[in-house]
C-alpha cells in the first residue's frame, strides 16, 4: 500500500518506497563447508602429517556429540600403532611463571634439532579453557608462526579426567602425525598436575625466585612430581635472587624421598625472556632421557601411564553413564532428602541407587 504521505499534495517529508534488501549472510556459503572427512581418511591425512586433518580430529576428539565420539575412537584406534615416538615433557607454574614465554624460547630450542612440536594444554578451569589463554597463539608469539609447530589450547570445561583425557587422545594423534616432541603445558595450582604427571615422561616445573613456595601457591605434592626445577627470570639484578632459591630447593629436594625413577631432579636457573640457560634446561632434560632410558624406567612409566588412563577412562565412563541415567537423576534426589533428612543412611541410600542402575542394566 501507498504511503499516504507520498501523496503529491502532501507537504510534509516524503517516505520513499524502500528497495528489497539483499540477503546479509552469503547463500553459497555453506556450499564451501567441506565434508566431514571419514575416519579413514582423517587417519590417512594424520599419517602423512597432515596438521588440518590433525586438527580436524582434534575438534572430533574434544567433541560432545556422540556420533563425533565415535569416528574419534576409530580414529585413535588406527593411531596408536604410529604413536609412541615421542618426547612427552609436561610444564607446569603457576600463572605469571613465565611459562608461555619459557615454550616459546624451548620450543624454538628443541626445532633447531629438527623434527616436530606439538604445545597441548590441560586446564579444567572454566574461564580460561574457553579456547584461548593456555595454549593461545598470542602467547607464543614465535611458535605459532612456525611450521612445525602445532599449538592447541585445553580442552573446553569439562570434569578433570575428561579433560585429561582429550588430552591424552591428542598425544597419540600428533605422535601418528609425526611430532616427536609434544609438550603438555598446566597451570601450577591444583589437581591437573597429577593428570599431566600421569601422561608425560619428564615433569618440568617453573618457579620463581624470591617467595617461599607456600607464596607461589605450589604445593609440596607437585614438587615431589618434578623431575626437574626451573627458576625462570634469572636476569638482571634477579640473578643473585634467583641463585639463592636454587640452593632452597636443592636442600628441600634432599629431604625428598627418592623418586621411582632412580633420578635425582635437578633445579636450574635461567630466562626464558632473555634466552639465558635455556641449552642448560635442554640438556638435562636429555640426560634425564638417556638415564630413565637406560635403566627400563621410560618404557616401565609409560605402561604404568598406559593402565592408569585405561582404569581412569573405565571409571569416567562409569560415572558419565551413572549420572546421566534417566532413571537415576529421578532417584538421586529423593534419596538425597532421605538421607539430609536421616531417613536413610549414606551407604544405604548409595547402595539403593547403584542397585537401581545396575540392576537395570543386567
Ligand atoms: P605464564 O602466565 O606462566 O604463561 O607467564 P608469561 O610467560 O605470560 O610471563 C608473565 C610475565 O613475566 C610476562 O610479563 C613476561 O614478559 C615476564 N617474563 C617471563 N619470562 C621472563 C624472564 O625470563 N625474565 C623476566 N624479567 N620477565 C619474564
Amino acid at each position: 500500500m501507498e504511503h499516504p504521505e507520498n501523496d503529491p499534495q502532501y507537504q510534509g517529508l516524503a517516505v520513499n518506497k524502500g528497495v528489497q534488501q539483499p540477503p546479509v549472510v552469503n547463500p553459497y556459503l555453506k556450499r564451501r563447508r567441506k565434508p566431514m572427512p571419514s575416519a579413514a581418511e582423517m587417519v590417512e591425512g594424520i599419517l602423512a602429517g597432515d596438521i588440518t586433518m590433525l586438527s580436524r580430529a582434534v575438534t572430533l576428539v574434544e567433541s560432545l556429540v556422540p556420533e563425533h565420539q565415535t569416528i574419534a575412537q576409530e580414529v585413535i584406534e588406527k593411531c596408536l600403532p604410529y604413536s609412541g615416538n615421542s618426547r612427552r615433557i609436561g610444564i607446569t607454574g603457576v600463572p605469571g611463571a613465565g611459562k608461555s614465554t619459557s615454550i616459546d624460547v624451548f620450543g624454538l630450542h628443541v626445532l633447531k634439532r629438527g623434527g616436530r612440536l606439538a604445545v597441548l594444554a590441560i586446564d579444567p578451569s572454566s574461564e580460561r579453557s574457553k579456547g584461548s589463554i593456555l595454549g593461545d597463539k598470542t602467547r607464543m608469539e614465535k611458535l605459532s608462526v612456525h611450521p612445525d609447530a602445532f599449538i592447541r589450547p585445553s580442552p573446553s570445561a569439562g570434569s578433570l579426567g575428561g579433560v585429561a583425557r582429550k588430552t591424552r587422545e591428542t598425544i597419540i594423534l600428533c605422535e601418528a602425525a609425526g611430532f616427536d616432541n609434544i609438550f603438555v603445558e598446566t597451570v601450577g595450582v591444583g589437581q591437573s598436575e597429577t593428570a599431566v604427571h600421569s601422561m608425560v615422561d619428564f615433569f618440568l616445573l617453573i618457579q620463581l625466585a624470591g617467595t617461599g613456595d607456600e607464596l607461589q601457591g605450589i604445593k609440596r605434592g607437585i614438587m615431589e612430581m618434578a623431575d626437574g626445577i626451573v627458576i625462570n627470570k634469572a636476569d638482571g639484578d634477579n640473578i643473585d635472587r634467583a641463585r639463592l632459591a636454587q640452593a632452597q630447593f636443592r636442600n628441600a629436594l634432599m629431604l625428598f624421598p627418592p623418586t621411582a625413577s632412580g633420578w635425582k631432579p635437578e633445579v636450574l636457573t635461567y630466562s626464558g625472556y632473555f634466552e639465558l640457560g635455556i641449552s642448560e634446561v635442554w640438556d638435562m632434560i636429555d640426560r634425564y632421557f638417556d638415564f630413565v632410558i637406560a635403566n627400563g624406567y621410560f618404557e616401565r612409566r609409560r605402561q604404568e601411564q598406559a593402565r592408569y588412563w585405561m582404569f581412569e577412562t573405565i571409571d569416567e565412563q562409569l560415572r558419565h553413564n551413572f549420572y546421566r541415567d534417566k532413571e537415576i537423576e529421578k532417584l538421586l534426589p529423593k534419596l538425597e532428602n532421605d538421607v539430609l533428612t536421616n531417613r536413610l543412611s549414606s551407604f544405604i541410600a548409595a547402595r539403593k541407587a547403584l542397585d537401581a542402575y545396575f540392576n537395570k542394566i543386567s
